[in-house]
């Protein structure tokens, strides 16, 4: 059992004043595994105080020091590699592929980071006037729980190369993530003040970073709902906000794509981070001419998704993180059959032999319409909806039918060809031709998928204002 009691303030590790808690539990087997202590609105206080007088000297800090403090901060996360992958095994049921590769993210957050500092002008020239990019001010990082410590590194390693100082509001389902990664941090020699950390609900912690008149930008990474509330609220400081949302990506697979290839792919795909995850492909759009065909493969390879315990290196799809995520995802499952959907494999229910924990089926729907809630709505679990299309422009307004904008991901034998279909797209981020991850492109939403990108120079000109000087 652990016991978390304590938010990263000013450099040091102090007991919170809020006394409400918060059970940890391993959602492989609903066994309790820990309890965090909520920080409230005096503990928040206490970190934008620390953050707003730490920002006076570190807004002036030199770019080498910026470079030294990330520099330092890779070393210690290294150091920790596997407290960091078990603990978010045990208290997020991640799979083991999952969070090694999430592991490897958190570390080329930093990497690239010292890269766009190495090269990237903070003074320029317009006119004949000297631009100078001030870093914003004090920066509220709020996190969800689906990959909380990479999310936390790479806000942080941006928040940093800009000179801002942050208050961190992590999900209270990741305290024992958090507790490891606050450790590494606290090793790594921060100045004091620039990184803080207080656990605690969202309506609490969250609200009081989002309303403090201290705070000049938040980076919300979380669903478009709370996403949603927290612009309305952040305008009223006219706060800058960079907000990364929820996504319903669509898989284009073109018919001259070669099926045995893309479609185990667009499956495994749809599954990643087990189905938790906001850039999963998980509209699989295929020419109606080619449905039956898919379908017999995606039968088949859905035999070779292991669901189960997430230690087990050969597991694909792990727990969902709670029981309301896992009840969620079954009530989508549900309406997908009312709806009509042809369920292809899977369905309502846990798998046999793991009744313990919060497993679902990996589910695909088939010959689902883009109207359908199961197609429109994002899920977070391992549900994929197979939709036909009749032709290349049809395929390109399916995609586009969708509330969300975040990523796509197009197929084709015929690069060029796919490449024409990715122009028409409206996402963030359009994969031609497999999944493809690069820490330097611009991240982020059209539409409800958000405002604002995260990542290499478009990130980090998130977090500057530029200052126009006129002698
Ligand atoms: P969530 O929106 O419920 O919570 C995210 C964070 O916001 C948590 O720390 C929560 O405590 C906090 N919060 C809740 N209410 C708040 C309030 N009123 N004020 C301030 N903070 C508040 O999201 P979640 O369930 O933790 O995460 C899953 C969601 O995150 C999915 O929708 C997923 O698509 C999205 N997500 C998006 C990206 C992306 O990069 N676009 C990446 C990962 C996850």
């Amino acid at each position: 059992m652990k016991n978390i009691d304590q938010a990263y303030i000013n450099g040091e590790f102090i007991t919170l004043s809020g006394t409400e808690t918060f059970d940890l539990i391993n959602p492989s087997n609903h066994q309790k595994i820990g309890e965090v202590v909520l920080g409230n609105e005096i503990d928040t206080q206490k970190a934008i105080i620390a953050a707003k007088e730490a920002f006076k000297t570190f807004s002036k800090s030199t770019v080498e020091e910026r470079i030294a403090i990330l520099q330092n901060v890779k070393k210690a996360v290294e150091s920790r590699e596997k407290d960091l992958i078990e603990t978010m095994i045990l208290e997020y049921g991640g799979t083991r592929q999952f969070c090694t590769m999430s592991f490897q993210n958190m570390l080329s957050s930093f990497d690239s980071m010292i890269e766009v500092l190495r090269h990237f002008k903070f003074t320029r020239k317009a006119g004949n006037t000297k631009v100078e990019m001030t870093p914003v001010g004090v920066v509220g990082i709020i996190t969800p729980w689906n990959s909380s410590n990479s999310f936390i590194c790479s806000k942080f390693a941006t928040a940093v190369a800009a000179g801002c100082t942050m208050v961190v509001k992590p999900s209270e389902m990741s305290a024992m993530q958090t507790q490891v990664i606050m450790e590494c941090f606290h090793n790594a020699g921060l100045p004091k003040g620039i990184f803080n950390v207080v656990n605690g609900l969202g309506n609490v912690v969250g609200s009081e970073i989002v309303n403090s008149s201290y705070i000049s930008k938040i980076s919300f990474t979380g669903s478009t709902q709370t996403g949603k509330m927290i612009a309305k609220e952040a305008v009223g400081s006219m706060k800058r906000v960079t907000l990364e949302l929820g996504g319903k990506s669509p898989n284009i697979i073109l018919d001259d794509a070669d099926l045995k290839q893309v479609i185990p792919q667009a499956v495994f795909g749809a599954y990643m981070n087990s189905g938790q995850a906001c850039v999963a492909p998980t509209r699989l759009l295929v020419p109606y001419s080619k449905l039956a065909e898919v379908n017999a493969i995606a039968k088949e390879v859905i035999q070779q998704v292991r669901v189960g315990n997430p230690e087990d290196e050969n597991t694909n799809v792990g727990p969902m993180v709670s029981e309301k995520q896992y009840e969620r995802v079954q009530s989508y499952i549900k309406i997908g059959v009312e709806e009509g959907a042809e369920l292809l494999s899977g369905g309502i229910g846990k798998p046999e032999g793991l009744e313990n924990g919060n497993f679902v089926k990996a589910t695909i729907f088939t010959n689902v319409k883009n109207e359908m809630r199961i197609a429109q709505d994002e899920i977070f679990g391992p549900v994929l909806s197979i939709i036909p299309y009749e032709n290349e422009e049809d395929a390109i307004a399916i995609a586009n039918d969708t509330t969300y904008g975040l990523a796509a991901y197009v197929s084709s034998s015929d690069e060029q060809r796919a490449l024409n279909v990715a122009s028409w797209i409206d996402a963030g981020r359009v994969c031609v031709n497999g999944f493809k991850h690069d820490p330097l492109a611009p991240f982020g939403g059209f539409k409800q998928s958000g405002i604002g990108r995260e990542f290499g120079v478009y990130g980090l000109e998130e977090y500057l204002e530029p200052k126009s000087i006129l002698v």
